[in-house]
């Protein structure tokens, strides 16, 4: 089977494992990989849980269609995902609940929109700077994700929902998950007193 067969069938097995576990609903989310020769999306207009491998969007490194249907009208956060991220091989992006919720709370810090709760969340995302709101289309919105991608892994689009870029599609998948875990995390110790990690513990797990 070829790389490119696998990665086919990769995709579609995670999107229906997305969409089950109700992590995006109707036809958002989107999943997408590098390949050698350019990337594989996941085509506008279908849920996640009824994806076929032979109708992924097949994109050139500059993002023409060369096969398949139409990719997702938010092609454009995976490419600027891969274009800052050399080691990027795979970009997901959904609309799960907690993490949106998290997207629209006010008075958050726009460097790093979750404390650390959890060592794996700290491991697995790091920091998570929230990207300001533009109207779905403005390509200013692909400017501001530019501007973050090359230093952060996971991005959290404001009133909208993360992006996380992997250096395969399951470590891309385990951190948008432990992402949409510690957003619920976070909403559920509202209002009671919490002991988050502490910078030192936070610094010895960064320098594992
Ligand atoms: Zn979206």
């Amino acid at each position: 089977m070829s790389a490119e067969t696998r990665a086919r069938e990769a995709i579609c097995r995670l999107g229906a494992s997305i969409f089950a576990r109700g992590l995006t609903f109707g036809s958002s989310g989107n999943i997408s990989m590098r390949l050698a020769d350019g990337y594989l999306m996941t085509p506008t207009n279908v849920a996640l849980g009824e994806l076929d491998p032979a109708r992924l969007a097949k994109l050139a490194p500059d993002g023409m269609l060369l096969a398949g249907d139409a990719p997702t009208k938010e092609s454009f956060l995976h490419r600027a995902m891969y274009e800052e991220r050399g080691t990027a091989e795979a970009v997901v992006h959904l609309h799960s609940t907690h993490s949106v919720a998290v997207s629209c709370l006010a008075d958050v810090d726009p460097a790093n929109v979750l404390p650390p709760i959890t060592a794996y969340y700290v491991m697995r995302v790091g920091t998570l700077p929230l990207v300001p709101y533009f109207r779905p289309g403005d390509p200013k919105l692909a400017d501001a994700v530019r501007e973050l991608a090359g230093r952060h892994q996971a991005v959290l689009l404001a009133n909208h929902g993360p992006v996380v870029a992997g250096t395969s599609l399951s470590a891309a998948a385990a951190a948008i998950e432990e992402l949409e875990e510690t957003a619920r995390l976070h909403l559920l110790l509202h209002g009671h007193r919490t002991r988050f990690l502490t910078e030192a513990q936070v610094e010895e797990l960064r320098s594992l």
